[in-house]
């Protein structure tokens, strides 16, 4: 049976490092617990975040009337064996990306290089359809376990999901789900080549984006795929502008860093002044492309 927990809190398992704790949590060890963990969710009656790395996930200060879900099982990524030319691997949603990436590398498996720099697990890499140089994690999706109150334990292949840009929804399940692995196809390369593709696209990332700062990726989604939001707000003043102990990086001006000693109430003062500004100044309204975890 999944233990409640008190909850800790959000800055401590959040890459942007602000919030304040949930009301409760379970940490789930085995796939065997989730349907008594249904049972808890239901007669808790609470909102459900299931919690990765925490590395897109703005949490808001004080109690947060939500129950955060954090597995806490992880197998090794394994290869599956092959269809159509094509090389399926199975990962843990928990598994960490660099962690799997490197055994990409390893196994001489390549589709996932453009993912490196991203601190993210399997499971939120999916859930945001992250993404970057060209790669697009839902697109070299097999197929996925998931469970959800109403279907249980479910595998599920292409077309039983929705995704665009940074969004991936499933298409027969309103509300809560969770994602338990994932299989990926990937084609045989050189494993020196993918090696040095990662080290490439790690180093492009390093050298434009405050990589190790505290942040939370791209505060909001492009919003068209010939105009950033980063050339937007840099237009608009806002690299570099600083309010409560965050600011927009001047490296990257869609970065959201706390500088150490920021707040969530910081966070969203800043992210609303920018989004007003971007639309008075171009009459484009910008989206979030992370995830608020409010109180409402
Ligand atoms: C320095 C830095 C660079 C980044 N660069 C990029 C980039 O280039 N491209 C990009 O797309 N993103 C980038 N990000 C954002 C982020 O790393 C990705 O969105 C990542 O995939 C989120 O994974 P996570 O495990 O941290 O998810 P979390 O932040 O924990 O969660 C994000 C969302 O996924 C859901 N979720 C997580 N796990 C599961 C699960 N098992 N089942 C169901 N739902 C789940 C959560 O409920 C939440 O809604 C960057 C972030 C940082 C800090």
């Amino acid at each position: 049976m999944p233990l409640v927990h008190p909850a800790s809190f959000l800055s401590s398992l959040t890459t942007l490092r602000v919030g304040g704790r949930a009301a409760a949590e379970f940490r789930l060890d085995s796939e065997e617990e989730l349907d008594a963990c249904g049972r808890q969710i239901s007669s808790l009656g609470l909102p459900v975040c299931v919690l990765g790395r925490g590395s897109n996930i703005l949490a808001q200060d004080g109690e947060l009337p939500v129950l955060l879900v954090r597995p806490n099982f992880r197998r090794n990524p394994e290869i599956l064996g092959e269809e159509d030319g094509k090389v399926i691997i199975r990962a843990d949603a928990t598994v960490r990306l660099p962690h799997l990436l490197a055994r990409c590398a390893a196994w001489g498996l390549s589709g996932l290089e453009g993912l490196a720099g991203i601190p993210g697990t399997v499971g939120g890499a999916v859930a945001m359809n992250a993404g970057s140089y060209g790669c697009e994690t839902v697109l070299l999706l097999h197929s996925l376990r998931i469970w959800s109150p109403g279907t249980g334990l479910k595998n599920i292949f292409p077309g039983q999901w929705k995704f665009a840009y940074r969004y991936f929804g499933l298409t027969e399940i309103v509300g809560f789900f969770f994602i338990l692995s994932a299989s990926f196809c990937l084609t045989r390369a050189s494993s020196n080549g993918i090696r040095e593709a990662m080290r490439l696209n790690y180093f492009k990332k390093k050298s434009t984006q405050p990589v190790l700062a505290w942040s939370a990726g791209c505060a909001f989604k492009n919003p068209s795929p010939e105009l950033s939001a980063g050339k937007l707000l840099d237009e608009a003043g806002f690299r570099g502008k600083r309010l409560g102990g965050m600011s927009f990086s001047p490296m990257h001006a869609n970065f959201l860093v706390n500088e150490g000693k920021g707040s969530a109430s910081a966070a969203c003062e800043l992210l609303a002044q920018a989004r007003e500004a971007v639309q008075r100044r171009n009459g484009v309204g910008l989206h979030l492309e992370i995830q608020v975890l409010s109180c409402s």
